[in-house]
């Protein structure tokens, strides 16, 4: 099937070739017609799966049917993180670089007079993090009275965040007549109480099975001491000669400590999470999408969203706490039909986390253990500090610019 019977006019099929992109992915062929048809649509698929194309492409088409001379905010997507927001920005571009629409992304943590800027010139799609598209609407910056689509895209994530309340918020300012497209990757009564909410009779989209994982992964468990770990990453990373390798620790701390420990042993690392500034994460993720660093290590809010082609090996330095965030974090490997590798680096306090993982996945992970990394048969497990954790601690919110929102409000007394 080619993308020429989904429905698009020719500057997005231009687009799309310009590409590369010779095929519609199972995302794309389900969504992009259903969108075309004006429904509401409850679509289940991850990061990889195409989706950002499957709603930006037939939006595009949308707006483009519509003869507006003027530039007003016709399309809202609203995303959980600004790497996220960025990332469908561009994508809104590349494939919109055919038509004449503007387009302008906001998220909190930058200054905001540009984004102002940009809103008073008139923008037609408004890519946005909840926190901050509130402060502009307060302070009637943008006009949301003419919003025609709402997508929320990773709206498990946005919810997981705690942004419910602005989306509420953002919700009750829009225009009651609109089409909605809810994107997710995992299904919680909260979201389906957010869908029932949102979505008129939507069409049902789910390409991944939630809580699976790609068969082009292949997964792995390396058991090992905890303090061996850095020494086992870097002999993986140096035997195994890793070019490009993502590492998921559980902690802001933890990830900078490991950031120096490679940086230490000759191996080039950034770390990217929430106390990082925008500008630092930036060009984090910049020097290791064109090589310059081998080992980007990240916790699991930064690194939701992050988008890197062909992505070949992701480590799990820990587990996560939330069985969930392992099929997120893996995900980022083994896209678009290119093999990719998992590894995760076990130790004895960990195992009632990867029980958990293996019962969400219904899978057990096959075991690997080297020689001379053989774990200590008397360390007994012990309890793991969830202190300065990156989802459990309030700190969380620097990462999208909530926590300031948060706390000039509380001063206001809301
Ligand atoms: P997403 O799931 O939206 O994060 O997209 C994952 C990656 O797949 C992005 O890097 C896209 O550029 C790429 N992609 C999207 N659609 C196609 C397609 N039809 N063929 C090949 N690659 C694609």
């Amino acid at each position: 099937m080619s993308f020429s019977t989904l429905g698009l006019g020719a500057p997005l099929l231009k687009a799309i070739q310009e590409q590369g992109y010779s095929e519609p992915t199972p995302i794309q062929k389900q969504a992009i017609p259903v969108i075309l048809s004006k429904r509401d649509v409850l679509a289940g698929a991850q990061t990889g799966t195409g989706k950002t194309a499957g709603f930006t492409l037939p939006l595009l088409q949308m707006l483009s049917e519509k003869k507006v001379t003027d530039h007003r905010v016709r399309a809202l997507i609203l995303t959980p993180t600004r790497e996220l927001a960025a990332q469908v920005g561009e994508s809104v571009e590349l494939y919109g670089k055919h038509l004449p629409f503007r387009s302008s992304i906001i998220f909190g943590g930058v200054n905001i007079n540009s984004q102002i800027r940009q809103l008073k010139a008139g923008v037609d799609i408004v890519i946005a993090t909840p926190g901050r598209l509130l402060d502009h609407a307060n302070q009637k910056n943008i006009d949301l009275s003419k919003v025609e689509f709402l997508i929320l895209d990773e709206a498990d994530r946005m919810l997981d965040m705690g942004f419910i309340h602005d989306i509420k918020k953002i919700l009750s300012i829009l225009p009651k007549n609109r089409q909605n497209l809810l994107f997710s990757a995992t299904f919680s009564d909260e979201i389906k109480r957010l869908a029932d909410g949102l979505l008129n009779t939507p069409a049902l989209i789910e390409v991944a099975k939630r809580n699976t994982t790609s068969q082009n992964v292949k997964q792995i468990i390396h058991p090992v001491d905890k303090e061996r770990k850095k020494e086992l990453l870097t002999h993986l990373i140096t035997t195994e000669k890793w070019k490009q390798v993502l590492v998921f620790t559980r902690t802001k701390h933890g990830a900078n400590k490991l950031t120096g420990q490679l940086e230490k042993d000759g191996i080039t690392a950034a770390a990217i999470h929430g106390n990082k500034s925008q500008n630092a994460r930036t060009k984090a993720l910049a020097d290791f999408k064109n090589g310059e660093v081998r080992v980007l290590v990240a916790t699991d809010i930064a690194a939701r969203g992050i988008d890197i082609d062909q992505l070949p090996h992701v480590v799990n330095f820990e587990l996560p706490n939330i069985a969930e965030d392992y099929v997120h974090r893996i995900g980022r490997t083994g896209r678009a039909g290119n093999g990719g590798q998992a590894v995760s680096l076990v130790c004895v306090d960990e195992h009632e986390y990867l029980k958990s993982i293996e019962k969400l996945i219904k899978q057990e992970i096959p075991k690997h253990t080297f020689k001379e990394f053989t774990p200590d048969p008397f360390i007994k497990a012990e309890p793991i500090q969830q202190r300065g954790n990156s989802r459990n601690n309030n700190s969380r919110g620097n990462s999208n610019g909530r926590n300031k929102r948060a706390s000039s409000s509380n001063r206001r007394g809301r």
